[in-house]
């Protein structure tokens, strides 16, 4: 079996969805389809989630209201008859209702999860009825059900046995060639909803991909497979036809925001194939990445992390003990969820850029009581590998750079944004 993913972006309107009927119904192969909330519906969900948890029911109800009128409108140019789509998702849109008009907003990690994961709940509905009503037959399946969870709400863990077995018994081949589940969602043990961190429906792919031991998974993607840089940033990209786990895990932990960076383990352990293929032409190659490739990466590859922001921390007795700074350091920004892109240490102080998120300030409070700390917003690093002068000239020519680190093949540049 394989598994296919479609992205946000694939299926964020009809248009996108009936090209999905058209590649599943080119191949014969039994196929487990991992699929994401449709276009920007996961941050209209964050919308409706920030005025639920400020107690502004009404409000909330009206974001919410423009999440179903967006669906309604897909559904309406989907189905012959319009009302088959929305009965497949009314029952989703009414127990979002009553959780929003009846629910106290505690803890905001775990109401995200069980608000926000319905945008993937809402699209694999209307898909696989959309699917079986082109007389393609599938299952849908609650991936709440199926992939157990820690309970690191909003970037939560597979714990990989248990979820193997509910999900081997769920997706019989025997019984369906078309399996149909959500990416980026699962549950804890107790049947909490947990999401696996933004943009986390590759990682479903791929933990599906090793679960169920399919030949390969391939993600469908709104470009020609991966390039050597974003070619909305830089100029003159290049296709590159096959890569290798390592390099992937790289490019993805510098910050390509081409798969998710847990995307390749899960993979790598069983040595599954992952092809990242043209939605739009899907008779072309696209990019494969696997354990070894016949050609190594011969262009420079160049990747921007955007939104970066620089910590620095001394001790406050200006103690000379790095290594017992540095263990306590890097407990608080873990504990803080803090996703670091560098690092770099003196004789008296750590710094480390990170992303900027919501946890940032948090962790700059407890950062403070044991250090001297300073930090800067707004930068963004890029990281070249394959690194040329020229290439360094061209890409940060009169720019502000706060630091710089180099080996002989690679650079990475934090400046300031412009
Ligand atoms: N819908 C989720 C997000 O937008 C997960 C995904 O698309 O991979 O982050
Ligand atoms: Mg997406």
């Amino acid at each position: 079996m394989k598994v296919y993913k479609f992205g946000g972006a694939s299926v964020r309107s009809a248009e996108g969805i009936k090209n999905i009927v058209k590649i599943v119904s080119d191949v014969t192969d039994p196929l487990f389809i991992v699929i994401s909330a449709m276009g920007k519906t996961t941050n209209a969900m964050e919308l409706v989630l920030e005025e639920f948890m400020k107690a502004n029911h009404k409000a909330s109800l009206e974001k919410l209201a423009e999440v179903e009128s967006y669906h309604n409108d897909i559904i309406s140019e989907l189905f012959s008859i319009s009302e088959n789509g929305k009965n497949a998702v009314k029952p989703l849109f009414d127990e979002l209702k009553k959780a929003i008009s009846e629910g106290v907003g505690d803890d905001y990690d775990r109401w995200y999860d069980h608000l926000v994961s319905y945008g993937e709940l809402i699209s694999t509905r209307i898909i696989s009825a959309y699917l079986n009503e082109c007389d393609i037959q599938n299952e849908w399946l609650d991936m709440r059900n199926l992939l157990v969870t820690d309970s690191n709400f909003r970037e939560a863990n597979v714990k990989m046995n248990d979820s193997q077995i509910r999900l081997q018994k769920a997706a019989d081949f025997s019984k369906n060639r078309i399996y149909i589940g959500q990416g980026f969602i699962g549950a804890n043990i107790n049947g909490d909803p947990t999401t696996l961190g933004r943009e986390g429906s590759d990682y479903t792919a791929a933990v599906v991909g090793n679960l169920l031991d399919a030949e390969s998974v391939s993600i469908w993607k709104d470009v020609p497979g991966i390039l050597n840089a974003d070619p909305r940033l830089f100029e003159n990209t290049v296709h590159i036809p096959e890569l290798t786990y390592l390099d992937a895990v790289e490019l993805a932990y510098s910050g390509a925001q081409i798969i998710h960076p847990k995307t390749i383990k899960p993979l790598e352990n069983k040595h599954i194939p992952l092809y990242v293929r043209p939605f739009g032409s899907p008779s072309e190659a696209g990019s494969v990445i696997k354990a070894t490739t016949e050609k190594p990466i011969d262009v420079p590859v160049l990747i921007l992390r955007k939104n970066q922001v620089l910590i620095t921390v001394r001790p406050r007795d200006f103690s000379f003990v790095l290594e017992e700074s540095l263990s306590k350091a890097f407990v608080i920004m873990n504990k803080h969820r803090l996703k670091i892109s560098l690092i770099q240490s003196s004789a008296i102080s750590i710094s480390v850029c990170v992303d900027n998120t919501r946890y940032l300030a948090g962790a700059l409070d407890e950062l403070g009581n044991e250090f001297k700390v300073n930090y800067n917003e707004n930068l963004e690093l890029l990281t070249i590998r394959g690194i040329t002068d020229e290439i360094v000239q061209k890409t940060t020519d009169g720019r502000t750079i706060l630091l710089t680190q180099r080996t002989r093949r690679s650079g990475r540049y934090l400046m300031k944004e412009v």
